[in-house]
């Protein structure tokens, strides 16, 4: 009997918003896994999200509420120094076994610069990759990627599950042009982000003044 998938899904959520939100839901439906999102420490050499690590988990707390199946793991903010998702998932194999199916999700945007991350290659012993769909412009991947594409495509209603690691499945998700840097961009300016995060979540932003002064 496959056991029941276990998908991560990282980013700097900067805030949290309707578009990572809805992909992760729709992730969870799909391969019907638990789902959980992991905020990212970024390292210091990289430009830094506006709001703290503090800041940024309680918006995503609000934003989980009342739900299971969508997990907070802050596991890359308790460790010092630059998150490198290798050794994220390479400390979670450890924990829930070599069989187990660990599912990567990213964004089309994040996927396609893959080969940028570190020891990336490795990723695909340790995880499959779930590809999110995500509207605008498509970025080209490169020749790298476009190989392991071509050798590691499973079906998502395919055989997958029996592995715990090692495909790369394309996931149609609701495309919701949303994101972080657009929602900052509407705060400065002083407009409401009303239906593009959920409401504790706008709500706590107001009260709190965050992202106005940057
Ligand atoms: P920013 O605008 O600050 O770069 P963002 O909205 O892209 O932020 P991140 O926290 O950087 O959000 O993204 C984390 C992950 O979520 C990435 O894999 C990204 O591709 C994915 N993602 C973000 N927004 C969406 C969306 N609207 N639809 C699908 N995937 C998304």
């Amino acid at each position: 009997m496959p056991r029941r998938p276990l998908a991560l899904f990282g980013g700097t959520f900067d805030p949290v918003h309707y578009g990572h939100l809805r992909a992760a839901w729709e992730a969870a439906e799909q391969l019907d896994a638990d789902v959980r999102l992991l905020p990212a420490n970024v390292p210091p050499h990289r430009p830094q999200p506006v709001l703290s690590a503090d800041q940024r988990v309680e918006l995503l707390r609000l934003a989980l509420a009342g739900q299971e199946r969508l997990q907070l793991d802050t596991r890359e903010l308790d460790r010092d120094g630059p998150s490198y998702t290798v050794d994220t998932l390479q400390e979670l194999r450890a924990e829930i076994g070599a069989d187990r199916p660990l599912v990567l999700l990213v964004g089309a945007d994040a996927f396609a610069g893959l080969p940028t991350w570190n020891r990336w290659l490795r990723l695909f012993d340790l995880a499959h990759v779930g590809v999110l769909d995500r509207p605008g412009p498509a970025r080209e991947r490169p020749a790298d990627l476009l190989r392991q594409i071509e050798e590691r495509r499973c079906a998502v209603d395919g055989a997958w599950r029996d592995r715990g690691a090692g495909c790369i499945l394309s996931l149609g998700v609701t495309g919701l042009d949303i994101s972080a840097t657009a929602i900052r961009a509407e705060l400065e300016a002083g407009r409401d982000p009303r239906y593009l995060v959920p409401d504790a979540v706008r709500e706590a932003i107001r009260e709190r003044g965050w992202y106005r002064t940057q």
